[in-house]
């Protein structure tokens, strides 16, 4: 077995199984090697009753008081059965699983894990696992690895085949500098991987993961260095010169720009006029107005003769966009030619499209990545601005490059990274800091509050909508059991389905409720999109798809369901999608876990509105020892790695990038040939990140 060895050829894996394995990204034996868990499992001992607390995952070894019952609701069959052990009661309940009614006998003594829930004045365990004790205690000395899953994979089946793959395939070889490894001491490579799936303990991991994380950045850096030093000597082909038209279209503008925004339009305009490539970041906190700079500069190309693009991260974004400088364009007749080119368009449209970008007669082409990926051919583009998407920004040149001459490049992103580490992932990208909101902006309202207080909450967006405003409500999954369909922690996650089935019977039948989730195909996105846009859809339950950019000045209400799995920085941008407009707004964090670490944690929203503060917050909070929890940044979405919580490891990876270019630029040594080679023949791909 290799590593390109098709899955096929594991033990126990068929077509079907190979098929589910293929949407998860994984074809090849080496694939699946490289698909590490998401977390893993440590099974503690059972807990008396008496400790068990809302919201955790444990066991406890209990005997069955009294009978158990089943009862039947439609196709349902609910078995409940109360159980103690002397320090308290804990209601089982199983679904679906009527045989347990033979199985569970009065007085008999169990092992069970599961979450454990509060209801009606008693502790539940819902659809919990039963061990036998032998059994447990064997688990207790292993961890156990957790794999992100789609549906119709079991986390037994994807274990079961990295076990395998990990024992037939010929281990890659250690391709980091032998100085590296000596005098960081990382582990070597192969114990590594393995250590990864099959922890030997919690401390092996913990190592593992060190330099997994950091080869992970070491290469991206790697690939970006090399990249950087081809952009630093670009000189600019392009004459810009100051417009009439721009001074007149902000003249025009209903407000003025920001003290913040001004100085970062000056940057950008010196930046256009001046002998170099643009290569620039606005970062600015959500709503600080980053659209505006872009039209801008888009508008000051097109009247110097050049063509402009701008890429979304997602088409439901671009088509915003598009629309937003479509009603600019005419309103303040500005005289572009903005076009849209997204993957949802029939074949004809985009050849039309392909058509008027080659010959010029559109100048602002504005899309999803299709606008660098797929054969467009541009008459002469002069800038490309990426929002909300860092990653977009490093290779985007590259591509474009082949099309023509080189453009300026521009990147927008409201993902706060503090500048020590900009300055690694970017080098040298120029960075412009929107530090100010509009002034007219009302704060927005924030509460964490605990599940209880979901009633009111739904009294409240009943009057929001009663006075026309807009509300999302966010839930962290698709569908029941979509990432995990055998672990018991999902247990209490609400899903965008359900819950939007259960939120219409909550809420008076005349409040139209919709719902949204990234795994919908594009056009029905969009379509849900537009008519949440021309308020044809009151309630709009989403998972994190809306996340970035959406722009709907009139929703008020932000709810954010099972809050507590989200990053703090993710819950800001989340919060960034309310408050928009004139109308005072809302955002209710709901959280099913009433831990103090975890309200502490969420309370930090209450007390900050600025992202990077609560980024840095957030990272203080839950240190640096909290390796495996909730990511932070979605945006440089690193197989392993987090751009904040292993900033230190980023940092050390840069470092080591530097010397070893200054070394052996072109890795010629000795000691660098494995390097070479595998950076060869991967053809290793640094920025081909998960899309979101
Ligand atoms: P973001 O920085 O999150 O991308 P947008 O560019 O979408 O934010 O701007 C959010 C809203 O603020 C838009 O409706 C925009 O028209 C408005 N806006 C931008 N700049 C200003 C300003 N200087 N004064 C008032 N409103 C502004
Ligand atoms: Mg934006």
């Amino acid at each position: 077995m290799e590593y390109g060895t098709p899955i096929l050829q594991i033990k126990g894996v068929g077509e079907k199984t190979a098929r589910i394995f293929e949407k998860m990204g994984i074809v090849t034996v080496g694939d699946l090697i490289r698909f590490y868990p998401r977390d893993y499992e440590k099974f503690e001992e059972a807990l008396p009753v008496r400790d068990v607390k809302k919201g955790e995952i444990c066991a406890v070894r209990v005997r069955i008081a009294g009978s158990v019952t089943t009862k039947k609701i439609r196709n349902l069959t609910i078995l409940n059965a109360v159980a103690a052990d002397g320090t308290g009661k804990i209601k089982l309940t199983f679904f679906n699983m009527p045989f347990l009614k033979n199985v569970l006998k009065p007085g008999g003594v169990y092992l069970f894990r599961g979450m454990i829930q509060y209801k009606d004045g008693m502790f539940v365990m819902e659809q919990p696992k039963m061990y036998k004790e032998e059994e447990y205690r064997r688990l207790m000395e292993t961890i156990q690895p957790r794999y992100p899953l789609s549906a119709g994979m079991t986390n037994h089946m994807v274990t079961k085949s990295v076990k395998q793959a990990l024992s037939f395939c010929l281990p890659e070889k250690e391709f980091l500098p032998e100085t590296i490894l000596r005098s960081e001491k990382f582990m070597d490579r192969e114990e590594a991987v393995h250590n990864l799936h099959f922890p030997k303990d919690f401390d092996t991991l913990i190592e593992a993961r060190k330099r997994m994380v950091f080869e992970e950045f070491f290469l991206f850096i790697l690939g970006l260095r090399g990249r950087k030093m081809e952009n630093d000597t670009a000189d600019s082909g392009f004459s810009y010169i100051e417009t009439a038209q721009v001074e007149r279209f902000l003249e025009k503008l209903p407000f003025s720009l920001t003290n913040a925004q001004k100085k970062v339009w000056e940057e950008i305009k010196t930046d256009l006029q001046g002998m170099r490539l643009m290569n620039r970041l606005v970062q600015g906190d959500v709503g600080s107005g980053k659209t505006i700079i872009a039209i801008l500069a888009l508008l000051m190309t097109v009247t110097n003769g050049y063509q402009g693009a701008m890429m979304a991260p997602t088409e439901v974004l671009a088509k915003q966009h598009f629309d937003s400088i479509t009603e600019m364009n005419q309103k303040y007749k500005l005289g572009m030619h903005p076009v849209l080119l997204i993957g949802a368009m029939t074949a004809k449209e985009k050849r039309e499209t392909y058509e008027m970008i080659a010959d010029g007669s559109a100048d602002v082409i504005i899309g999803t990545h299709a606008l660098i990926q797929e054969k467009v051919m541009y008459k002469n583009l002069a800038l490309v601005v990426t929002d909300e998407q860092h990653r977009f920004g490093v290779r985007q040149r590259e591509n474009l490059a082949a099309k023509g001459n080189m453009p300026h490049v521009l990147v927008m992103s409201a993902t706060p990274i503090p500048r020590t580490l900009a300055i690694i992932l970017y080098g040298d990208l120029k960075v412009s800091v929107i530090d100010e909101l509009p002034a007219d902006r009302q704060p927005i309202k924030n509460c964490v509050v605990d599940t209880s207080y979901r009633e009111k909450a739904y009294r409240f967006i009943e009057k929001e909508v009663a006075a026309g405003r807009q509300v999302y409500v966010i839930c962290p999954m698709v569908e029941e059991g979509e990432t995990d369909s055998d672990s018991s922690s999902m247990d209490n996650v609400e899903n965008v389905i359900d819950y939007t089935q259960k939120l219409k019977g909550f809420l008076p039948s005349s409040i139209r409720v919709s719902y949204l989730h990234g795994k919908m195909k594009s056009p029905l996105k969009n379509e849900i999109m537009e008519e949440f846009k021309n308020k044809n859809i009151d309630v709009l339950v989403s998972t994190t798809v809306i996340e970035v950019g959406i722009n709907v000045p009139n929703a008020t209400v932000m709810m954010v369901e099972n809050a507590e799995r989200f990053g703090l920085a993710q819950l800001h941008q989340l919060r960034g999608r309310v408050g928009r407009g004139e109308y005072q707004s809302y955002c209710i964090f709901i959280s099913s876990s009433d831990k103090k670490e975890t309200m502490e944690r969420l309370e930090t929203l209450n007390k900050s509105n600025d992202g990077f503060k609560i980024a840095e917050e957030d990272l203080r909070l839950r240190g640096p020892g909290d390796l495996f929890g909730i990511r932070q940044s979605g945006e440089f979405a690193f197989k392993l790695g987090d751009i904040y919580n292993d900033a230190h490891l980023l940092k050390k990876a840069g470092m080591w990038v530097d010397r070893l270019l200054s070394e052996d630029e072109k890795l010629i040594k000795q000691e660098h040939e494995n390097l070479r080679l595998y950076l060869e023949n991967e053809k290793w791909n640094p920025i081909d990140f998960r899309t979101i």
